[in-house]
C-alpha cells in the first residue's frame, strides 16, 4: 500500500492525509478528499492498530477502507482521527 510506505514524517503524512486523492486500483475512479469523505465507510484502522504492525505510526492518523462509488470494490487511505471536541 503505497500511502503507508510514505509513514516517515508523520507531519507530512498527516498535511497529506487531507489533500491527498484516492484512485481506485480496482476500476481507476479518482475521489478528492471530500468525495472520500462520503463514501461508504467499511472499516477504520486506528493509529494503535496499525503501530502493532508497521511502526513508526504518528497519533491522530488511522486508516480508513471506503467502498468505490463506481465499481464498490474497497479501497484504503490514510485519515485524520476525528476529534469528538475541537482540541
Ligand atoms: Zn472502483
Amino acid at each position: 500500500m503505497t500511502t503507508l510506505a510514505v509513514a516517515r514524517s508523520p507531519r507530512v503524512v498527516l498535511d497529506q492525509a487531507e489533500t491527498k486523492s484516492v484512485r481506485c486500483g480496482a476500476c481507476s475512479a479518482q475521489f478528492s478528499y471530500a468525495v472520500w469523505r462520503k463514501l461508504t465507510l467499511v472499516e477504520r484502522v486506528s493509529a494503535g492498530e496499525v503501530r502493532r504492525a508497521i511502526v513508526p505510526w504518528p497519533d491522530g492518523m488511522c486508516i480508513e477502507i471506503r467502498r468505490c462509488a463506481r465499481c464498490n470494490k474497497e479501497l484504503a487511505r490514510t485519515g485524520r482521527v476525528e476529534r469528538t471536541r475541537p482540541p
